[in-house]
């Protein structure tokens, strides 16, 4: 069997409390009907949260499947109107945090400086962080992509310190062009290879004194019709999935396609 991979369903603004109820439970039928066997995470809107990781923390068997958040606060408690901090995830069973996703970077102008505050805030309290990072059309047509992705993730982890003990497997970086985020076209295989083979390397020198590297996963586009080839490619660890993921069928042949 091909090594395990993570595949996180990111549900974005999306659904309801029936309709994502009603998914979580079919993605629940294929697990226990060992159609999955790599590891799953959902990650739906927050208020969401209570209800369905009762649905996923009740069947103890599910050891494969977690729960996370699409976002969350840099702080701790204090007077941020409208924030989520970590803790108060945590009280619902959240296990991953995505961090620096295209659209917070874009449509609410999250910058490099309050993405790396929540990267540091999650590791240095040992929680596992997706962060996302990808260029845009505009930088990939100048040939920028290396140096955007190397200038995000350098910002990302400025703030742990070199000798910091963060755990390096609870860093997973999501290699998320952002031209093939919602686009349907999803970058070539050979690109994906390039540059996750960049980002790896730029970790290793980044985690030298680690023996474990983070994970590096792709996303963008990923459906059930080119997901056994991307999933295939050396150096991809997993997916990340937004469409496609609100589709049972379709995230169930993912997640099964290899
Ligand atoms: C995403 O937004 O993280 C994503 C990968 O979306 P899509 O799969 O729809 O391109």
């Amino acid at each position: 069997m091909a090594s395990k991979k993570i595949i996180i369903a990111n549900w974005k603004q999306n659904g309801s409390l029936r309709s994502l109820y009603t998914l979580t439970n079919q993605i629940i039928r294929a697990i226990k009907l060992k159609k999955i066997k790599h590891s799953i995470a959902i990650l739906p809107p927050h208020v969401y949260l209570p209800m369905l990781s009762k649905q996923v923390l009740s069947n103890k068997k599910l050891k494969n499947l977690s729960i996370g958040v699409q976002n969350v606060s840099a702080f701790p408690d204090g007077a941020y109107t409208g924030e989520v901090s970590f803790e108060m995830c945590k009280d619902f069973g959240s296990k991953y945090f995505l961090v620096g996703h295209s659209e917070r970077r874009q449509l609410f102008s999250e910058s490099d400086a309050l993405i790396s505050k929540k990267v540091s805030r999650l590791l240095s309290c040992n929680k596992k962080v997706v962060l996302c990072v990808g260029e845009t059309l505009a930088e990939r047509n100048k040939k920028l992509e290396k140096k955007v992705i190397s200038k995000q993730l350098t910002s990302a982890l400025s703030l742990l310190s070199q000798g910091s003990n963060i755990k390096t497997n609870n860093i997973i970086v999501a290699y998320e062009p952002i031209w093939a985020i919602g686009s349907g076209k999803s970058a070539s295989n050979k690109d994906i290879y390039n540059t996750h083979f960049f980002i790896k390397k730029k970790l290793a020198t980044r985690f030298k004194s680690c023996k474990i590297l983070p994970k590096i996963i792709y996303g963008g586009s990923v459906n059930n019709m080119n997901s056994k080839d991307i999933l295939s490619i050396e150096g991809v660890d997993g997916a990340l999935v937004g469409g496609a993921s609100l589709n049972a069928k379709k995230f169930i042949e993912i997640c099964s396609s290899i």
